[in-house]
């Protein structure tokens, strides 16, 4: 190691040590050399390894949200937690992966910084292969049209950070949607092409596609000249690692589960309870896929909340943030916001009469906490189109004529019942459109129907139409499961999903007719 000479770097105080895998390692072997590494006393751990197949989540997330573990175990692909934070990812050894050990201070200010500091490692070692790319916070590093080639993640413990990364010299496209749910903008519009639109590769904008020597070279170059070290290599072998399949206590399904999930710009945040008799928490689980420091929020809200009355859910949650934490595309406001919609939802239904799976259905947007209030004031109605059969004459049009054939039929005559509009949604520009003409005429709040999915995917869209929404989610095969949301998209989705009559009815039950006062429903 190097310790204070003149070199081609300058000046150089910074002991750098690396180790490359001469052929592919599974994911832990990586981490697990890079701690042995670091653990030898340089200021920076460099590990890079090509990866063995495998889905790694993030540390804070709920595989059985992310990950299609049927399919995993039938094609024998190791289901891996990471110790970092961040989303799910694919592995194969047409990728490089990336480990960084360093004090954190070394790289950054704060985590957003010390991601930042890996996404320019990353950036600069593709600039080296001619692959001009930018770091585009939280994690990913894309070239010009967005497409991403390198993802980042970060874990700290105490004053140690760990920087983990990937680099994709091919994608195997079709395995990771086989093998990852993408219901979010990391694969945004799925289906295969769109897939392939969405990921860049070494090997789509290199020809000839550089050999392993080469991209470890730029990796190492990248650390070397931003921290003005000299890289020394340590040839000990990377250990094997039992890796037991890890353990995800949202994969319980157990009947009284009440789940709830966030969307900021940059993270999904969810949060699973259950409760006493006398409404009081018996258990929580806190899931995510952003990076926050110290690790153990998961940990604190899991032992935090329980025993709390699901009335003050939002307020113990907000005590149990410490000044110490540092997030990354949240922050307390959207945690405190998690924990109240979460109880609202189980007032909802109480008010409602609706089972823990109902109201696990039921998402809430728009700004005003109070999802009875809303429902006082809902003036409009909005059916997916997918809920429609597809031999339905009017399945692309806003209309239905209740012939009895499907549940949307009784959505409408629900919703006429109440003096209220009804219409069906036929794609998102649709979605958007209705919803900019409903807030212009004063529409203050309204009740829909979508799945989850799409509603976690497209929270921007309800949450900037700034009017309160009571959705329920729908049933059967959705086109996220079917891995046809670009249909959706575009309003072209085939299969039918139905909508769920039982909630519906309570929902609609609810909502005062043209006479009644508001909160005088049946409910
Ligand atoms: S009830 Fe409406 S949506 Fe359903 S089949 Fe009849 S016309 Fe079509
Ligand atoms: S995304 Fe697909 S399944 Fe979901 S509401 Fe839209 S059309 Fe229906």
């Amino acid at each position: 190691m190097s310790e204070g000479r003149d070199s081609a770097f300058g000046v150089e105080t910074t002991r750098f040590a690396r180790a490359v895998a001469d052929a592919p390692r599974a994911l832990p072997a990586g981490f697990a050399r890079a701690a042995a590494l670091r653990g030898e006393g340089p200021d920076l751990a460099l590990v890079l390894w090509r990866p063995t197949a495998a889905v790694s989540v993030g540390r804070d997330q709920a595989i059985v949200r992310e990950v299609r573990r049927a399919w995993c175990r039938e094609h024998g692909v190791p289901v891996l937690r990471r110790p970092t934070g961040g989303g799910a990812l694919w592995h194969d050894p047409d990728q490089w992966a990336f480990c960084l050990a360093a004090d954190r201070a070394r790289l950054g200010a704060d985590p957003a910084e010390r991601l930042a500091t890996g996404g320019a490692l990353l950036v600069a070692a593709l600039a080296g292969l001619g692959v001009e790319a930018v770091f585009v916070p939280p994690n990913d590093v894309q070239i010009a049209g967005g497409a991403k080639i390198a993802s980042v993640f970060l874990v700290e413990t105490g004053e140690e950070a760990l920087l983990f990364a990937t680099l994709l010299v091919r994608f195997d496209v079709a395995a990771a949607l086989s093998a990852l749910l993408v219901p979010t903008e990391k694969l945004t519009r799925t289906g295969l092409e769109h897939a392939r639109e969405r990921v860049a590769t070494l090997s789509d904008r290199l020809d000839p596609v550089p050999d392993d020597a080469t991209i470890v070279a730029a990796l190492t170059a990248a650390v070397a000249t931003r921290f003005v070290a000299r890289p020394v290599e340590n040839e000990a072998p990377f250990p094997d690692v039992e890796t037991p399949e890890p353990a995800d206590p949202w994969e319980d399904a157990a009947a009284d589960v009440l789940e709830t999930f966030e969307r900021t710009a940059r993270a999904t945040l969810r949060l699973r309870l259950t409760r006493a008799a006398d409404d009081t928490v018996t258990s929580a689980a806190f899931a995510t896929d952003a990076a926050h420091t110290p690790a153990d929020l998961a940990a604190r809200l899991a032992t935090g909340l329980v025993g709390v009355p699901l009335a003050e859910l939002a307020v113990a949650t907000a005590r149990l943030t410490r000044p110490d934490d540092r997030f990354v595309g949240f922050g307390p406001p959207d945690l405190v916001r998690l924990a109240a919609r979460a109880a609202e939802k189980a007032r909802l239904a109480g008010a409602l009469g609706l089972d823990a799976a109902a109201a696990t259905g039921v998402m809430l947007a728009g700004p005003g906490g109070d999802a009875l209030d809303a429902l006082d004031r809902a003036g409009v109605v909005l059916v997916p189109y997918c809920a429609k059969p597809a031999w339905c004459a009017l399945r692309p049009t806003p209309d239905c004529i209740d012939c009895g054939h499907c549940a949307v039929g009784d959505a409408y005559r629900l919703a006429h019942e109440r003096g209220l509009e009804v219409t069906t949604i036929l794609n998102f520009e649709h979605l958007g459109e209705t919803l900019a003409e409903m807030k212009a005429r004063g529409v203050t709040a309204y009740v829909g129907m979508c799945c989850s999915d799409f509603f976690l995917k497209r929270h921007v869209a309800f949450r900037e139409a700034g009017m309160d929404g009571v959705l329920m989610d729908i049933v059967g095969a959705t086109c996220y499961d079917l891995k046809e949301e670009h249909l959706a998209y575009a309003g072209t989705f085939k299969a039918a999903a139905a909508l769920d009559l039982d909630t519906l009815e309570k929902v609609m039950a609810r909502i005062p007719g043209p006479t009644s006062e508001p909160g005088a429903g049946e409910g």
